[in-house]
Order: structure tokens, then sequence, then C-alpha cells
């Protein structure tokens, strides 16, 4: 599979980007304006997750409220030049966050992969029909 028809896709009980520990997310919160950073910190929990993450379901509590700095298409507008570079940015970024948390054999990068490729393949199969 060619790399640029990479599809991103968010794997289902993952989360590992909700834990929000400064130390650990230097990067992440460097790219922030100071509202959004101050709106960041607000929502470290002490465990370092963030308080609207639900541990146990592994999902937001606030999913539909959640701050624009949690939506995948908001980092790769802070992150990429380039818009054909998003989808293979925002999978580097899964893949940082889930090895950090899971490690890089876990079956959450395993499921992430899987659904990356599924996606991918949805997508080349749509473009060989010609829909979009
Ligand atoms: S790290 Fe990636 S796959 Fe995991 S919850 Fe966050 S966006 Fe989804
Ligand atoms: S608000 Fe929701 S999506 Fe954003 S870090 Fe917290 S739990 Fe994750």
């Amino acid at each position: 599979m060619k790399e640029k028809a990479l599809q991103w896709k968010c794997a289902n009980f993952c989360g590992a980007c909700c834990r929000l520990a400064p130390l650990e997310r230097a990067e992440a919160l460097e790219a922030l304006d100071p509202d959004q950073e101050k709106k960041y910190m607000s929502m470290v929990g002490p465990d370092g997750w963030c308080i609207h993450y639900d541990t146990g379901a592994r999902n937001c509590k606030i999913y539909d409220e959640r701050p624009e700095f949690c939506k995948i298409s908001s980092l790769t507008k802070l992150f990429c030049k380039k818009e054909s570079e998003s989808n293979t940015f925002a999978i580097d970024c899964c893949h940082q966050q889930i090895r950090s948390i899971y490690g890089g054999k876990s079956l959450e990068m395993k499921r992430f992969d899987k659904g990356v490729r599924y996606a991918s393949r949805q997508n080349q199969n749509k473009s060989k029909q010609g829909v979009n």
C-alpha cells in the first residue's frame, strides 16, 4: 500500500491521546495559544489523565463539547503545513501516543493499525469506483 493512500481512523477503546500530563505532552502544549493552554491545564487530572476521560469505558465524557484542540483536524492544522500530509501526520501522532501509553506491540496498536488499513482500503475502493 502506498503511504499517500493511508487514511487515519481513530480506534475504539484507545484514549491514549486523553492522557494530558504536561511533561509528556510538551510539544502539543507549545503549539497552543494562551487561552487554549489555560483550558488544557484546567483539564489535567491528578493522575495525568484528562478529567473528562472515563478510564473504564475509555471514552470522552464530553465528546460533543470537547475543546477544538482535542480534534485531530485541529491538531493537523496546527502542525501540518500541507493538507496532503495530514493523514500520515495524524497516524504518526496516534502511533506515538499509543506507543507511550500501551506499548508498540499492544493490542491497542494492533487495533489502530487494523482500523487504518481498513479505512485506507475503503478509500481506495471508493476512488476506483469514482465515489467521493
Ligand atoms: S490516540 Fe489516536 S486512536 Fe487513540 S483515541 Fe486518540 S485519536 Fe483515537
Ligand atoms: S476532553 Fe475528551 S477528547 Fe479531550 S482530552 Fe479530555 S477526554 Fe480526551
